[in-house]
């Protein structure tokens, strides 16, 4: 079959082996698997299973046909390695705080591990080596506790989520990005060195020079190569207090314009030293479900003025551009130099700054507040139909045209939207992370919460914006993709397909791991048989 974006490594024996370990490894467990030590920690019952079957997204339901719970790696090495020796291997999904949008981590007839269960009472899963300025953490630490155990040392990393409650394995597997990304890079580029256990129940540790290839395919991976069981992660120092900044604009090509102008610091600038995060967002409501991110920034009289002026512009959404900058007392008054040259070279509508001095941990953590709210009101655990999305700098204006003014128009309110830019540079190419061939691009987030069954319409308009992309050429990927399509994976992956393929089968030649991710279950169709 021509069209088979065969590995050039790979035999032919080797991709039918491939295939017919995908066609019969949904058989259900086999009962040797109880009668080992890790069979012990393997569960069954409906609460087990129940308690995987559903992720943040809350969009679809899939139970496994066990929960493990391991409490080493060892334990997951003895899985993979007991479902290698098959005849019929089954599937084997680590999850790490479910924090997926589509599923991703569930295991439908297979197995999914219980990442957290390995940290459980462990306290030797975070070391910080204050010396050497990294930490060792486990793959299924949350972020919120690196930054805790590495704060205390006047320590953090140089790149986070948004949100921390979220594992280490699960972001790297991803990307991990925020509004310290394009000055560090997303989080796969701030890594040391991994310890991964493979498709094959092999554990292997892996760097940029050890096991090259392992580690730039594990990191944005989707979890299709191995598992993360230890990252290291490079830590510098970080301040205690920070200046936490928003500017209001009314008009996207001055908000654009200024947020480019503010990634494009360059490192020997005064500022670069002093910043800490740069994100741009729509302003459209002060209600918790439109700004839970970070539910009390803006008190309700700012609100009103807001209000006015959109209306005054016959806006049904402003823009602001955050900034956060370093402001320990030492450097205060420096800052403050630098912060007014900044605002008086920015275009935002004067008047419109709005400033909150609070601990740098505050600030990281800002995001738990606003989910412990939305828990209290039972609107945490609603369907949340997200799009994420890498939109090339060149084409913004057109995607804000057309979808945040078009598509979505007035229905924007339901949760926050992110249009923030990052720097290509700050990428590694190697890794399996898909981002735009464009020197800047900037990340979409569309987060919202379908609370009163508008699920089927926010659906219908994520279709419609990636059609509209599609239609208009706007060269974008998604971030944390789901297809469900061979010809969509295809083209997410574009020229490093074939790589991506190659690997697989090297780490996983059984195709055992993250099976959800639907990436490989294409392999059955016709056209891939040769
Ligand atoms: P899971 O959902 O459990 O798993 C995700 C995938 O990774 C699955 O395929 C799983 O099999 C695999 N996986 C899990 N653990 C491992 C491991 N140890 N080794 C290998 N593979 C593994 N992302 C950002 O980049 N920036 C943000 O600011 C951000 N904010 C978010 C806020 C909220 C409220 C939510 C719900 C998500 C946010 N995300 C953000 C997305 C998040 O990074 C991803 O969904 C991430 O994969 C979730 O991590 P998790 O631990 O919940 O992983």
């Amino acid at each position: 079959m021509a069209y088979l974006p065969m590995p050039r490594l790979c035999t032919t024996s080797f991709i039918s082996l491939f295939i017919t370990t995908l066609l019969t490894s949904t058989l259900s467990l086999p009962e040797e698997l109880f009668s080992l030590e890790i069979g012990t920690k393997i569960r069954s019952d409906k609460q087990s299973l129940m308690s995987v079957a559903s992720d943040f997204g809350n969009l679809t339901k899939s139970t496994p046909a066990a929960v493990f719970y391991p409490s080493s790696s060892h334990d997951i090495a003895g899985l993979i390695h007991f479902s290698n020796i098959q005849s019929n291997p089954f599937f084997i999904s680590p999850r790490g705080h479910g924090h997926s949008i589509n599923g991703q981590a569930s295991c439908p007839d297979g197995v999914v591990i219980h990442m957290e269960s390995v940290g459980q009472g462990r306290a030797d899963r975070i070391n910080v080596s204050v010396a050497n300025r990294y930490m060792d953490v486990g793959g299924e630490q949350l972020w919120i506790d690196v930054l805790n155990a590495a704060h205390a040392h006047g320590l953090g990393a140089n790149s986070w989520t948004d949100y921390l409650h979220l594992t280490v394995g699960g972001t790297l597997s991803v990307g991990g990005i925020s509004g310290q990304t394009f000055q560090h890079g997303p989080q796969i580029s701030n890594v040391l060195e991994l310890d991964v256990i493979t498709g094959t129940g092999q554990q292997v540790t892996c760097s940029k020079t050890h096991n090259q290839d392992l580690f730039n395919a594990v990191l944005g991976g989707l979890g299709q190569f191995g598992i993360i069981t230890r990252a290291r992660i490079p830590l510098s120092p970080t301040p205690e207090k920070v200046k936490w900044i928003r500017l209001i604009y009314t008009n996207v090509v001055a908000f654009t314009r200024d947020q480019e102008r503010l990634i494009s610091v360059d490192e020997n600038e005064r500022l670069f030293g002093f910043l800490k995060y740069l994100e741009g967002s729509l302003l459209m409501e002060q209600g918790l479900i439109g700004n839970w991110r970070s539910s009390s920034f803006f008190p309700n009289n700012d609100m009103e003025r807001m209000a006015q002026l959109m209306t005054k512009h016959r806006l049904t959404a402003l823009y602001y551009l955050e900034v956060v900058v370093a402001y320990d007392e030492d450097i205060a008054a420096e800052v403050d130099q630098e912060l007014e040259l900044l605002l008086n070279d920015l275009s935002f509508v004067p008047g419109f700054v709005f400033t909150r001095e609070v601990t740098y941990v505050e600030f990281l953590d800002r995001v738990h507040d606003g989910e412990l709210k939305l828990r209290k009101t039972g609107q945490w655990q609603v369907p949340h139909p997200w799009l994420n999305l890498f939109v090339p700098k060149s084409r913004i204006l057109d995607f804000d045209a057309g979808v945040l003014k078009g598509i979505l128009g007035s229905d924007k309110s339901k949760g926050p939207i992110l249009i923030y830019p990052m720097n290509k540079k700050k990428w590694n190419s190697e890794m399996s992370a898909i981002i735009p061939d464009e020197e800047v691009f900037y990340t979409i987030g569309i987060l919202r919460s379908a609370t009163n069954g508008n699920l089927e319409k926010m659906l219908e308009q994520n279709k419609k914006i990636l059609e509209f992309c599609t239609m208009e050429g706007i060269p974008f990927k998604q971030y944390m993709p789901h297809y469900t399509t061979k010809e969509g994976w295809m083209e997410h992956f574009g020229p490093k397909w074939d790589k991506f393929l190659e690997l697989k089968m090297k780490y996983d030649p059984k195709g055992i791991l993250s099976p959800a991710q639907k990436i490989y279950a294409f392999l059955l169709e016709d056209e891939y048989i040769i």
